[in-house]
């Protein structure tokens, strides 16, 4: 079988560090190990719109920013197709079929969904557009018959409704559909990279980020004002890494020979979250050394984001040509999926000569 990736962002915003560790940096890998097929990347700007409707505009400026942080990450648009979801209407048509094999209980029960829910103020009156978007993330998944998805922690949920979907269209109208799996990062950290807030997870909507894009001045001003342990008054106090988001960031970008050359008293993070620990380690010192590891990782994204800004219609070129060679493999999805489904009427001689017969009699 095909091994194929889809994956994909909301146009909520620009890109983030967490989006990076989460999923953009292990895409690049993934793309450039030449171990899968085919690799589909969604700028999921319908599904955006579930809780965004009052404000397109928002969405629609922010497609082309979700698509220059992919070229600048290194997403290769030789090796990889880009694609606007809501250019693909047999992505909604899909979405309709599968609407029939859930229940609005299971949809409640999304965890995911549920603390977004929260987060948003829907509870006292849910979207029903909001509530449904994993049938839409369904859809998107099946539409390329992906076979792995990867992405953050908090979209193990959407793949778990999607093969429970999958395996109930199967099982009622004959095997159609391939089942999905997650890739999760390997590295804890990068599951789900909290806020600078400290919050449990940056987020576009939560205005607790790190921007690919941001300036070398917004980073180091945003690190300097991060989340540590808010018990850790004096340099001498005992510190806790635990639930720390300066170490945590640590765990997620750093490398050992940045200690070398930014913090030489120290061989490894193990060494530094040691001291921490024992006291005599300032908040400060930490920073600026978490700030260091940030700009060398973002410094090389930034500049190629520069060259591709120079040049917007050839990123809209990109865009464009990715959607229409998408789409023609969605439309092959659909029409196994109404053929599975009975749905062919009229190209089902079939049908009509039995229905001809029947009116003979
Ligand atoms: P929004 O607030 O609009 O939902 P978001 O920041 O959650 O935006 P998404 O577009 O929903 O971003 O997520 C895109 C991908 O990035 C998903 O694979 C998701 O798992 C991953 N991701 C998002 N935030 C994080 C994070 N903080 N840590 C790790 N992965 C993340
Ligand atoms: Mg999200």
């Amino acid at each position: 079988m095909a091994k194929i990736i889809l994956t994909g962002d909301r146009p909520t915003g620009r890109l983030h560090i967490g989006h990076y560790v989460g999923s953009l940096k292990h895409r690049v890998q993934l793309q450039n190990s030449g171990r899968f097929d085919q690799i589909f990347i969604m700028i999921a700007d319908a599904q955006a719109l579930t809780d965004n409707w009052d404000n397109p505009e928002k969405i629609r400026q922010n497609v082309l920013e979700v698509a220059l942080d992919y070229l600048s990450v290194g997403i290769d648009p030789e090796k990889t197709t880009i694609l606007v979801q809501s250019m693909i209407p047999e992505l909604t048509e899909l979405t309709f079929y599968y609407m029939n094999l859930v229940t609005l209980s299971r949809l409640e029960r999304n965890p995911t969904v549920k603390s977004e829910i929260q987060m948003r103020n829907f509870e006292t009156s849910i979207p029903v557009g909001f509530l449904t978007y994993p049938i839409s993330q369904t859809a998107d998944i099946t539409a390329f018959n992906a076979t792995t998805v990867p992405a953050g922690e908090d979209q193990s949920p959407m793949v778990e409704q999607a093969r429970e979907i999958v395996r109930k269209f199967n099982s009622l109208y004959g095997e159609t559909l391939t089942e999905p799996e997650i890739m999760l990062p390997d590295n804890k950290a990068s599951m789900r990279l909290p806020g600078t807030d400290g919050k449990a997870k940056m987020s576009k909507s939560l205005g607790n980020c790190i921007y690919l894009s941001d300036t070398e001045e917004d980073v180091k001003k945003k690190v300097m004002s991060m989340y540590t342990d808010p018990n850790h008054i004096k340099v001498s106090d005992p510190g806790q890494i635990e639930g720390n988001t300066v170490f945590t960031y640590l765990d997620a970008f750093c490398k050992d020979e940045y200690f070398a050359e930014y913090l030489p008293d120290y061989q490894n993070l193990d060494e530094l979250k040691e001291h921490y620990r024992r006291g005599g380690l300032g908040d400060v010192k930490v920073k600026k050394f978490l700030n260091k590891v940030l700009q060398e990782e973002l410094a090389p994204i930034r500049a190629r984001r520069r060259e591709f800004e120079k040049d917007i219609p050839y990123v809209y070129e990109v865009l464009k040509k990715g959607t229409e060679k998408a789409e023609e493999t969605a439309a092959q999805t659909l029409l196994r999926v109404k053929r599975a489904m009975k749905i062919n009427y009229f190209e089902d001689e079939a049908l009509i000569r039995s229905q001809v017969e029947k009116y003979q009699k």
